[in-house]
């Protein structure tokens, strides 16, 4: 790249900036890629590039010191392979501005973030960066490790009206994006228009589905769509292995959805994975599914929450399996995707790409289908409760001053894991893992690969913590101890009793 500080830039169209203590976030809605912009100097110089002619003088009026260039220069420039900023093609300034930032030597670095940048998360950010919005409790399949023990739809589910007010709130505190799931979230019948009323707000959704309802047509409107990814779920490279822990039929349904998006050129879908001792051994073939429809393979760990529960003394990878499944991170680098849910691995030794961070509170969080918001997905439960969306002060007052939020976000000790050569990578492990196999929360994490839970696993009287709520119905696949539920009211004989299929809206 020639000297760029003689060119005009401005930042992506495609690219929105959000304010935080340490600098900004800045989000990629096209390459969804997420930049840390670690230093409010350099957010200042960033957002005067578009009022100026060139770089140089974006520099100049911000009052950085031309020995400060070089570092500048180069931060720019990563923000520039990531597409944050791109070239004017017009070297006419957007206004004239008079504003005057200060300015830092600084460097911006997309999805990496470095350990001062991961204490400032430990604190938590303006809104949260990963939020994971759970629509519907009803699910047409009812998978064994269903971490938020879906089925039937809760009578109280947001209304549509509620679910848009939702969303304009995440508009207002910059959430760029939002993770929706379930229960299988396509089942709700205003779910697209709230896909499409998300878009309209400039929020981008991710959604996770079972593929259900990914048809042809769905998929060509998807692939048409910008500021949507599409993850499908998928537990086993073969029917076989997939349809004992989703379900007869599922295994053919997701391979259809994810055809469907291949034959209609959707970008980059993601093939999510969640690992069991079962399809540990099929990483291989996984890739080899994603890589064929021209998506991206995203592994997650299987947690012992919601039925997960009931199944993971016998479906969690044993440790020679997390071994290799560490190692084939290790080899496959940035090209598997894994929601930073493996860091506990880094026990063995080098971390694996990511914050390395239990975000619970601090950069993620879930609402789920009432309004209720906790901690993590994968801590439903009163313990994680941290409010309701709905009270006065709506879902912002909650992030922003909810008691257990800013708990979570206090200094925490490291327990049993102090002194551990791990600690600062592995940090313990997974909270809500700790908490629902009854194991101390400031401890080591059950699946510690330094063998350092073993002790507290065997241990006589360990209190093992049941979901708070249940809304898992006949269970037709079955692996753990768990009986099959009989039915309490009509939604449970089907997930979509009680749903009034036109909305507020009339949709
Ligand atoms: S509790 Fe576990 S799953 Fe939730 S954010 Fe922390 S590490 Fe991740
Ligand atoms: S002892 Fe704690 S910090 Fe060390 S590897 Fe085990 S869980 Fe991680």
């Amino acid at each position: 790249m020639t000297n760029l500080l003689n060119d005009a830039w401005e930042l992506s169209p495609s690219v929105a900036l959000r304010p935080e203590p340490f600098g900004a976030l800045a989000y990629h809605f096209g390459n969804r890629r997420l930049s840390f912009i670690k230093r409010p100097e350099l957010v200042s110089v960033v957002t005067a590039l578009a009022d100026q002619p060139d770089a140089r003088a974006a520099l100049v009026l911000a009052g950085v010191s031309p020995e400060q260039w070089p570092a500048y220069s180069s931060a720019l420039r990563g923000l520039a392979a990531a597409d944050m900023i791109r070239r004017r093609t017009s070297g006419t300034p957007r206004t004239q501005s008079n504003t005057s930032p200060d300015a830092q030597p600084a460097a911006g670095r997309t999805g990496t973030a470095s350990g001062g940048l991961v204490k400032r998360f430990e604190y938590g950010l303006a809104a949260p960066i990963c939020l994971t919005w759970e629509l519907t409790y009803a699910c047409n399949l009812s998978c064994v490790h269903c971490l938020s023990s879906s089925g039937r739809r809760d009578p109280r589910e947001l209304s549509t009206r509620q679910c848009e007010a939702v969303i304009d709130e995440l508009q207002a505190m910059q959430v760029f994006y939002v993770n929706i799931g379930g229960g299988e979230p396509t089942i709700r019948p205003d779910f697209w228009h709230l896909l499409d009323y998300a878009v309209s707000r400039r929020v981008g959704v991710k959604f996770s589905t079972n593929g259900v309802r990914l048809t042809p047509e769905r998929a060509r409107h998807l692939a048409a769509t910008d500021y949507v990814d599409v993850q499908v779920s998928l537990d086993g490279a073969t029917a076989e292995v997939n349809d004992r822990v989703r379900g007869p039929g599922s295994y053919a349904t997701a391979m259809r959805a994810l055809d469907n998006l291949a034959a209609a050129g959707f970008e980059n879908a993601k093939l999510s994975v969640v690992v069991t001792r079962e399809n540990a051994g099929q990483l291989d073939d996984f890739k080899a599914i994603a890589d064929e429809r021209g998506a991206t393979l995203r592994l997650t760990r299987l947690r012992p929450s919601g039925r997960g529960a009931d199944v993971w003394d016998d479906l969690h990878p044993t440790a020679e399996q997390q071994r290799d499944l560490y190692e084939w991170l290790l080899r496959s680098g940035e090209d598997v995707l894994t929601g930073d849910s493996f860091f506990h691995l880094a026990g063995y030794g080098e971390s694996l790409p990511g914050l390395n961070l239990c975000g619970a509170g601090r950069v993620v969080c879930l609402i789920d289908p009432i309004g209720d918001v906790y901690a993590c997905p994968f801590a439903i439960h009163d313990r994680f409760h941290a409010g309701n969306l709905l009270s006065a002060g709506g879902f912002a007052q909650v992030w922003r001053e909810s008691e257990l939020f800013t708990e979570l976000r206090s200094p925490q000790t490291s327990g049993a894991c102090t002194g551990c050569a791990f600690f600062d990578s592995c940090r313990g492990g997974c909270m809500a893992a700790k908490f629902f196999t009854g194991l101390p929360l400031d401890g080591p994490d059950p699946e510690c690969v330094q063998g350092h839970a073993a002790d507290a696993l065997a241990a006589a009287g360990r209190t093992v913590p049941r979901p708070s709520q249940d809304h898992s119905r006949r269970v037709p696949v079955q692996i753990g101890p768990r009986p099959a539920a009989p039915p309490v009211r009509a939604c449970a004989e089907s997930p979509l009793a009680g749903l009034v299929v036109s909305s507020e809206r009339g949709l």
